[in-house]
């Protein structure tokens, strides 16, 4: 009488098989993740723009002395017209624009105006 004995487990070509799905899944998802977070860092970007550009309202209105500087990131944080550190998620750098009366972003592609 032959016994029925039932093997536990993945053979070495569904294991493959296995690797292989979950590789070419991993190839097609992880590309769209970048896309999602520079889509994130760019949303974060313009509200830290528009948050400093409150603080300087606020900062300008507070001393009529200030309206003969110009306003920076520093200035602001420490002079508590904005909380935290300021930065941006891109790895970019903050500058007012006298033109524009607004923060602007050295990385173009988080420019409001676009
Ligand atoms: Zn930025």
């Amino acid at each position: 009488m032959k016994k029925l004995i039932k093997k536990k487990g993945l053979t070495l070509n569904e294991l493959l098989v296995v690797i292989i799905i979950l590789a070419v899944l991993s190839a097609i998802i992880i590309p769209q993740l970048d896309i999602f977070s520079d889509g994130a860092n760019k949303s974060a970007c313009r509200a830290n723009q528009r948050r400093l550009d409150s603080a300087t309202d606020v900062w300008y209105a507070h001393d009529k002395a200030n309206l003969k500087k110009e306003p920076t990131v520093d200035g602001l944080v420490t002079e508590g017209f904005i909380s935290g550190p300021v930065s941006c998620p891109g790895g970019g750098n903050y500058k007012y624009n006298k033109a524009t009366s607004m923060f602007e972003c050295s990385d173009r592609s988080h420019s409001r105006s676009g």
